[in-house]
């Protein structure tokens, strides 16, 4: 399911709303109409400004905020396009923005620069916010809500450029730091360093959350421990099958089924082969594919007179036997399927799935890193 839709584009890239982002726009407008409180000796938040022109900046400050976390993410998407890498969309969500791109690239230099292109991005937002402050606010008063409103703005983005730079993965500071070491190590084991660096500091603020009572610092302790880990568990995956083609690991030769064979003799082939899923090809052209999900939501007493053809899925992703198997098991993740037919000059030579993969994998990561 994906609870996203999109609202415009920039530059070319769709930006998108998640729908989790609903619920924080009004819940940060009510945070920011309730403090008042002076940093650095300037008022921050609303607070203090009467009702109902509060609720106004409020909500205008919520929905401006995270356009500045949509520019972050457009930061790190300019570079990644500037490298020819294709972007599909931003997504925005409650947690903050997402830039969702076709590969992550291997090159420190580059990861680098995409890395700080982000923080960079909030940095400026908040050094202009605060230059725009010191001409406006001496003009029409400190106490003024759009005194506040860029102050307020200005701090938060530099406090952005700073939680994005801790040294953890999933934040672009763990980027950096992985970047940094793959210039004088192999790409793992630079992932691995920053990984377990990583994890020492969301343990140390899970513990700081645990012992403060501090639910927000518990929870961005326990994200940052899970995009730690998955960060290094995806590059692991990746290493590992480097070098590995898809033609090295697929079946050769599939069983296929026809589109007009009735899903109870489909049930029969599957129970004896032991598949759980097939690809259809009429002729000598592939013209779906047809899984046991599928025949599962068809009732039993209607699987006599159901044809494979009525239930399979027409909409089907493909790999050729030279692509490397790693780029099978992005499109299968990005897909949440199971397995993909391999076809060479439009002919189905074999087929992929998981179990391949996850063989290769198990079998490969015994070559060490
Ligand atoms: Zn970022």
């Amino acid at each position: 399911m994906n609870f996203a839709f999109q609202i415009g584009r920039i530059a070319g890239i769709p930006v998108r709303l998640h729908l989790t982002f609903l619920l924080i726009i009004p819940w940060v407008a009510y945070i920011f109409g309730q403090v008042s409180e002076p940093v650095f000796g300037k008022l921050y938040g609303f607070g203090a400004v009467p009702e109902p022109t509060k609720w106004v900046y409020s909500l205008a400050f919520a929905i401006l905020l995270f356009a500045c976390v949509g520019l972050h993410e457009l930061g790190h998407s300019f570079i990644a396009r500037r490298y020819g890498i294709a972007i599909r969309s931003i997504t925005l969500y409650l947690f903050g923005g997402v830039a969702s791109m076709e590969e992550i690239p291997r090159d420190p230099r580059m990861e680098l620069q995409m890395a700080v292109a982000g923080p960079l991005v909030s940095g400026l937002l908040g050094l202009i916010l605060i230059v725009l402050y010191t001409q406006i606010a001496p003009l029409i008063g400190v106490e003024h809500p759009f005194s506040i409103f860029l102050w307020t703005l200005g701090v938060i983005n530099l406090i952005l450029m700073g939680f994005n730079l801790l040294p953890a993965f999933p934040m672009d500071g763990g980027r950096v730091l992985r970047a940094w070491f793959a210039t004088w190590m192999p790409y793992v084991t630079a992932t691995r360093r920053a990984a377990a660096i990583g994890k020492i500091f969301a343990f140390m603020m899970t513990m700081l959350g645990l012992f403060s009572l501090n639910i927000l610092v518990l929870i961005v302790g326990l994200f940052i421990y899970m995009g730690a880990s998955e960060e290094e568990r995806i590059t692991t995956i990746d290493v590992s099958l480097e070098g590995i083609r898809v033609k090295n690991i697929m079946s050769s030769d599939p069983r296929t089924v026809g589109s007009e064979m009735t899903l109870r003799q489909l049930m029969d082939i599957m129970f004896q082969e032991k598949h759980r899923g097939y690809p259809v090809v009429d002729g000598s052209v592939l013209t779906g594919i047809v899984t046991i999900t599928d025949l599962l939501r068809v009732p039993e007493d209607q699987r006599e007179s159901t044809t494979v053809e009525q239930v399979m899925t027409r909409k089907i992703y493909v790999i050729e036997p030279e692509d490397e198997a790693s780029a099978a098991m992005k499109k299968m993740t990005a897909q949440s399927i199971r397995r993909l037919p391999v076809l060479k000059d439009n002919r189905l030579v074999g087929i992929i799935s998981r179990e391949d993969l996850v063989r290769a994998i198990e079998l490969c990561s015994e070559r060490g890193t």
